[in-house]
């Protein structure tokens, strides 16, 4: 609590009593909190790949430009922490651009197919993994909401390519997208790793992994869960997780069907 006091004087500055203003901080005291934990992860998670890139360029430099063969090995290092700092600055862009978007213009909603969603999706995630991991659709033609079908995507391809990049080859990849009447509901099924009951509840944070260095490994900034959290709060949804170790996850989106963004009166796009 924060306090300011000032004595209240009648004309002639006799004391009547006291004005005492009384602000209740705690509220943003813990987003300034959580704002500067943010901005020192994002440092170190940047700081990890420039010290790399970084590091084999000064050997580059010192020498071992010489050897072509170590040369050509120091360079692929030197590209793939590159392309990790390009993902960790695009994840960043989108979880400002959601939070921007839901707070002022509002999102733009569409009137389209789950399952042209959920297509899109997989396509997307199949062209980017070469892992041999047999992905199933089930979902009706007619399961129609208003969404932003862009952001939509991206959450599910969020959660599609988490499920391949945390299971091995050959396991499989169940999406299912339903009909619940008032709300859409979008099940990511896996066979995967698994994860441990302790973690769920911090796995939606920014920047939280399980195993950073399994994370690392296959290309995750530990951003994707909080972008899919966004996405579906900005939804006036829902998103949940079960998960056994050694059997596989499920995460659950649940959007309600209907939910026109505040201040739009009537749906602009009509399309299936
Ligand atoms: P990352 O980019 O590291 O994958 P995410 O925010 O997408 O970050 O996920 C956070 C963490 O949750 C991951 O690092 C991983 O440990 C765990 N995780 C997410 N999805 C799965 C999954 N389908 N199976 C097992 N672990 C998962």
């Amino acid at each position: 609590l924060e306090s300011h006091g000032a004595p209240l004087r009648d004309e002639a500055g006799n004391v009547l009593g006291a004005v005492i203003v009384i602000n209740n901080v705690t509220r943003l005291k813990r987003l300034e909190n959580v704002r500067s934990e943010f901005v020192a992860n994002v440092s170190h998670e940047l700081r990890t790949p420039v010290t790399a890139i970084k590091g084999f360029i000064e050997t580059l430099q010192d020498g071992a430009v010489e050897n072509v063969e170590d040369a050509y090995r120091f360079l692929e290092i030197i590209q793939r922490q590159t392309d990790r700092l390009n993902s960790i600055i695009e994840d960043l862009l989108s979880l400002s651009k959601i939070e921007q978007h839901s707070e002022s213009v509002g999102l733009e909603y569409q009137r389209k197919s789950i399952r042209s969603v959920l297509e899109g999706a997989i396509r997307t995630c199949r062209e980017k993994h070469h892992k041999n991991i047999p992905i199933s659709l089930t979902c009706p033609e007619d399961c129609i909401a208003y969404f932003n079908p862009n952001l939509l995507e991206q959450a599910v391809v969020n959660l599609v390519d988490n499920a391949i990049k945390y299971s091995e080859e050959n396991e499989g990849v169940y999406v299912c997208g339903y009909d619940n009447g008032d709300s859409i509901q979008i099940d990511v099924e896996d066979q995967g790793c698994g994860i441990p009951e302790s973690h769920l509840p911090r796995l939606f944070e920014r920047f939280y992994r399980v195993d950073k260095a399994r994370s690392r490994d296959v290309g995750g900034t530990g951003l994707g869960l909080s972008i899919v959290k966004h996405i579906v709060q900005a939804h006036k949804g829902r998103v949940s997780v079960t998960s056994e170790v050694g059997s596989g996850s499920t995460f659950t989106m649940v959007i309600p069907k209907g939910a026109l963004p505040a201040g739009e009166a009537q749906p602009t796009t009509e399309e299936v």
